[in-house]
């Protein structure tokens, strides 16, 4: 992926370096979030569980509590490069949301390390980059990125890094939109393996969103190099409710997914990023769920 000199974004927040000692972590609704997060990204929530119960990682290479410590030249990196990744995305739905005749605000992102307090409550690193509706922001880990990276064999893959942060982008965008609102009114009213139905929906539609970023910011930006797109997909299929389930060994039952299967995330954002069609969203929503 080709980001380097692209303008950066204003709205994000560093606070990577800072003193985490402290922080509560656990209980409660982040709890829940926090699992359900951690299934998109593939980390075995019993080990969330225990990071939750345990509270917190300790001060990590953070400086001793109170102190403030010095980014290390790959961090500075890293900042800049999902900076410049949240730009290209504030790009893109600004100019999509004004052809729809509607107004786009642009999310913030914390970058953070070790553990992080927002107003969905505190939460440990673990649970990898999430976005959080109560303040409209993308909380997002760096360290995370490499996990990726080992886990698609070691390969640079900073398309694929620009891939999550486009999904978290993408459940800002269903926020704005009403989408995240329609399944959660769901959640109280429907029975579990029903609900999971909707949560698949909306995490399709983030897959879907993020492709139809990746259209538009290409002829804006021309940023996709070759193998990008397939470093993506990979990504996507690494991170499918299946293989998840297969990975840590337990049947693979299609009612518990919450994410969509592999081939299902590589379909819709592969559909986002062919078409870029704004308008298909609504589909995602009403078509039969057998046929997503
Ligand atoms: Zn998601």
């Amino acid at each position: 992926m080709k980001w380097e000199g692209g303008e950066q974004s204003g709205n994000v927040e560093d606070r990577r370096g800072m003193p985490t000692r402290g922080l509560a972590v656990g209980g409660g609704a982040i709890g829940l979030i926090v699992v359900v997060v951690a299934a998109f990204l593939g980390i075995d929530p019993n080990k969330v569980n225990d990071v939750l119960n345990k509270g917190g990682g300790g001060p990590g290479p953070g400086g001793p509590a109170g102190e403030k410590r010095e980014l290390s030249a790959e961090e500075k990196r890293q900042g800049k490069f999902s900076s410049t990744v949240l730009r290209y995305t504030e790009e893109v739905w600004e100019e999509q949301f004004r052809k729809a005749g509607k107004r786009y605000e642009a999310p913030k992102m914390v970058l953070f390390y070790d553990a992080v307090s927002t107003r969905c409550g505190d939460a440990p690193s673990a649970v990898g980059p999430f976005y959080c509706p109560a303040d409209k922001t993308l909380y997002i880990d760096p360290t995370f990125f490499e996990e990726l990276e080992r886990k698609l064999g070691g390969s640079k893959a900073e398309f694929s890094q620009a891939y999550v942060i486009a999904h978290e982008v993408g459940h800002h965008v269903q926020h704005l939109l009403g989408y995240s609102d329609i399944v959660d009114s769901k959640r109280q009213k429907l029975p579990k393996a029903e609900f999971n139905q909707w949560s698949v929906r909306l995490e399709l539609q983030a897959d879907y969103l993020a492709g139809v970023w990746a259209h538009y910011g290409q002829r804006k930006f021309n940023f996709i190099e070759p193998g990008d797109i397939e470093s993506a997909l990979k990504s996507a299929n690494a991170i499918g409710d299946d293989r998840l389930q297969k990975r840590s060994g337990s049947f693979v039952s299609p009612e518990k997914y919450t994410h969509g299967t592999s081939a299902q995330r590589v379909k819709w954002f592969r559909l986002g990023y062919e078409t870029g069609d704004f308008s298909k969203l609504r589909q995602i929503f009403e078509m039969p769920y057998g046929d997503l």
